[in-house]
């Protein structure tokens, strides 16, 4: 993906995020893909996971203080052009980070709702999630759900959301939670028609009536450990360098459709997407 320099000064971008010891998703793919795309990465880390391609071996939170101080020392030193928020843990780390990002008024905050990993460990507590809808969504630019995560935030069955125009009706009732604009990503549906395209959908505030597809063929792999947080961090470091967010979502979309295309099996599980440019 082209870079877009700015005078002066190298971009920005702070991810608030868990880290996964196998190096696939969370911190460890935010910082991967920042560097990728050019932008200098920062992060506040929520939580540890013990982590490989099989599975999650154990989850801790990090104390609520400890991300309160990285979050400050970040922002009250280097600041940030954007913000990308993963794995949060708890309903006190959703309040703490909604708190920090309104008294540092940063912009372009990306909210990646995780909420469970591919191998079903919950990455949130149950009683996060409307602290989440709450108190975090307003603030974000973009929040990029999959098609389970939208559900969840909206308290709608999974087999309420089997086509493309089920997922724009999703889509459009996210906005109710004040984010700018809804990427609901659909592969994780298990629908005929696209079956060879993983479509995703964006809509926006200034105009919820009108939605934005995006697709890319659908890859046969099971390497795809770490494509939401990917696709997030992709989205977050094109803002930072200026671009509007329906070209920041293509871009995101095309950087993750080349990673997944190129993902390894590493380990005996799950592999990780490899974050060639
Ligand atoms: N581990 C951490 C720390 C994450 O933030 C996430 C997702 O955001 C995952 C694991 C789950 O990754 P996946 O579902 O792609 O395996």
């Amino acid at each position: 993906a082209a870079v877009i320099p700015r005078a002066g000064r190298v971009p920005i971008a702070l991810t608030i995020a868990g880290s996964d010891s196998g190096g696939g998703a969370g911190i460890q793919a935010d910082l991967k893909t920042f560097q990728e795309l050019g932008v200098f990465g920062t992060s506040a880390i929520t939580g540890l996971t013990a982590q490989n391609s099989v599975g999650v071996h154990g989850i801790w939170p990090a104390p609520v203080s400890s991300v309160e101080a990285q979050i400050e020392a970040v922002l009250s030193d280097i600041g940030t052009d954007a913000v990308k928020t993963g794995m949060l843990c708890s309903v006190e780390i959703v309040k703490l980070t909604a708190r920090l990002l309104r008294k540092y008024r940063s912009s372009h905050i990306v909210v990646d709702p995780v909420t469970l990993s591919k191998h079903g460990s919950a990455l949130l507590e149950g009683d996060a999630v409307s602290a989440m809808c709450t108190e975090l969504l307003p603030l974000a630019e973009l929040v990029t759900p999959n098609i389970p995560e939208a559900c969840l935030l909206l308290g709608w069955q999974e087999s309420d959301i089997r086509s493309v125009s089920a997922m724009t009706e999703a889509a459009r009732s996210l906005l109710q939670y004040g984010p700018r604009h809804v990427l609901l990503k659909g592969g994780h549906l298990d629908d005929q028609a696209a079956n060879e395209t993983a479509i995703d959908v964006l809509v926006s505030q200034e105009d919820p009536s009108r939605h934005l597809l995006f697709s890319a063929p659908r890859i046969a792999t099971v390497h795809t450990h770490g494509t939401g947080c990917t696709t997030a961090s992709a989205i977050t470091a094109f803002l930072a360098l200026g671009m509007q967010m329906e070209e920041a979502v293509g871009s995101a979309k095309r950087f993750t459709h080349q990673a997944i295309s190129s993902a390894v099996p590493l380990g005996a599980g799950i592999g990780s997407l490899w974050h060639a440019a």
